[in-house]
């Protein structure tokens, strides 16, 4: 388990599966403990009994099973709360309370924002509490999720609006991705600098059983190729090497096709 501080609540990040993290909220002088995207049960009923405070709510990202499969078991233990895409309610199991992006949810006194994020599914919201987002399988460390239920236009427009947060915002995403991501990024970017920094550093955290996660919102925009089409540079040269249209979205299209195909 690893624990960051932000102002007013801790963020616990569990390793889970064989590459999800689950991330406890442990909100500052209240009794509350939120579990976003509970993959598995067990690891967050070990992490509550070691911090000694039940958890009381589950934010889930999307209705994915490794998302979701910890709702009904944790339900059980704890009688929490879970909060998910009004949308999706259908598809989010044990669902108590639905929210959209006018939602006014607010967890032992932090406000989250719900940023509704289509594209890897249909329903998907990302959550923003203060400098800390949770973004489940939208945006990853240097890679975006697949496009099983949306289209390229949809994931663009979801990663636009998240690459617009503050530069400082702590990326929490759901997967440790990040390497094999970047080697795909460094192979349609090969020039970024902070690119190779960015690979040599996460090289090293992986290499000491270390995570890459959380990143940053300007990390991300400077060397996550599906951000990377918002620089015009960028766009204007992958184009013209591929011989499509200069514009950010026929990018990213491209960009994300010839990563399935890898
Ligand atoms: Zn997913």
């Amino acid at each position: 388990m690893w624990s960051y501080q932000h102002p007013g609540f801790s963020v616990h990040q569990l390793p889970a599966l064989n590459d999800n993290y689950i991330y406890l909220i442990d909100v500052d002088n209240s009794d509350v403990m939120v579990a976003v995207d509970p993959a598995d049960a067990v690891p967050v009923k070990k992490a509550c009994r070691e911090l000694g405070k039940p958890l009381t709510h589950i934010l889930n990202t999307h209705h994915h099973w490794d998302h979701t499969d910890g709702n009904k078991p944790l339900k059980s233990s704890f009688h929490c709360q879970v909060a998910g895409a009004a949308v999706d309610a259908a598809r989010i199991p044990e669902i108590d309370i639905e929210v959209s992006e006018e939602s006014q949810l607010q967890l032992g006194g932090i406000d989250v924002r719900i940023l509704f994020v289509p594209g890897h599914t249909r329903g998907h919201i990302a959550f923003l509490l203060k400098d800390a987002l949770f973004c489940g399988d939208t945006l990853f460390g240097g890679g975006c999720g697949r496009l099983f239920e949306g289209d390229a236009e949809q994931m663009w427009n979801s990663l636009s609006r998240l690459a617009e947060l503050d530069d400082a915002t702590h990326v929490y995403c759901a997967h440790e991705y990040t390497l094999a991501n970047l080697h795909f990024a460094q192979s349609v970017d090969p020039e970024n600098s902070a690119l190779a920094s960015r690979i040599s550093l996460d090289t090293q955290r992986r290499i000491r059983k270390e995570p890459t996660i959380p990143s940053s919102i300007g990390l991300e925009r400077s060397t996550n190729p599906f951000l990377r089409p918002a620089d015009s540079q960028f766009c204007a040269s992958y184009a013209a090497l591929h011989n499509i249209p200069a514009d950010a979205l026929s990018v990213f299209t491209h960009l994300r096709v010839s990563k399935d195909q890898i």
